[in-house]
């Protein structure tokens, strides 16, 4: 298979139907831009599990996604989308950046999600940007930042939810968004302990990338956690 878009954390090959993509979970972990990098044993099978699991659970609760089927362990078929170069991002507990540029607490709990952009673009450092840049540079509409907007509160009320079964709290994650062809927009990308910061419900531990950022140790260990309180919800 031809590969088309090799990422940080996936590898992404042409299919013979070109309106689909064929996804490959690779093992690396990067943080801070990629100054950080390591790999780690069946971190691929785990994010590809998880968000195999979350994408299923979103579209039977209406989330349209461009999610089609699992694969196997380590990949995935999905709908061939163009990304949205924005991280779109949801906040319910103070954490990471947040804390550190309005000099919070990590764990303040938010009156309110608090939803944030940042322009995808390495060289830059993804930076934050308001709604008025994302339309005024031209990056989306104002019909599809709405349309983003809705979603990604929709997305954070359903994943809440699922989490809270796990006994998991969601405490900020990260989603892109994706075109069809046909000009939908529509979620892309992935959710998994890569992008989500999910705390345990009754000691505040770690389940997520935090571990690897902070080097907390036991990633793995976490990740594989995360995936198990998940099936277990689910059954
Ligand atoms: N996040 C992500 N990819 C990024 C930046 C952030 O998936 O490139 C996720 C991160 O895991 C967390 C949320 O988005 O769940 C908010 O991250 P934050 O802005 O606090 O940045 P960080 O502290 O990770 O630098």
């Amino acid at each position: 298979m031809k590969l088309l878009y090799e990422g940080k954390a996936k590898q992404l090959f042409e299919c013979e139907n070109k309106d689909e993509i064929y996804v490959h979970y690779k093992n690396s972990a990067t943080a801070f831009n990629g100054e950080k990098k390591e790999e780690f044993d069946f971190k691929g099978s785990f994010n590809n599990n998880i968000t195999s699991l979350i994408f299923e659970y979103l579209e039977r609760e209406g989330v349209e996604t461009h999610f089609i089927k699992k694969i196997n362990e380590t990949d995935q078929l999905c709908k061939h989308v163009k990304i949205i170069p924005l991280e779109v991002i949801v906040r319910n507990i103070v954490a990471g950046s947040m804390a550190k540029k309005y000099g919070l607490e990590e764990g303040t709990k938010l009156i309110k999600p608090v939803f944030e952009l940042s322009y995808k673009n390495d060289e830059l450092n993804d930076p934050l940007i308001n709604d008025d840049h994302a339309v005024a540079l031209g990056i989306v509409t104002e019909e599809e930042l709405n349309i983003i907007k809705k979603q990604a509160l929709i997305i954070n009320n359903l994943l809440q939810k699922l989490y809270l079964k796990s006994n998991l709290i969601l405490v900020d994650f990260k989603i892109e968004f994706g075109k069809t062809k046909s000009g939908k927009v529509i979620l892309a990308d992935e959710i998994s302990p890569d992008t989500c910061r999910l705390w345990d419900v009754n000691t505040n531990e770690k389940l997520d990338k935090d571990r690897f950022r902070r080097d907390l140790g036991s990633v793995m260990e976490a990740y594989e956690e995360v995936l198990r309180r998940l099936k277990n919800a689910k059954s």
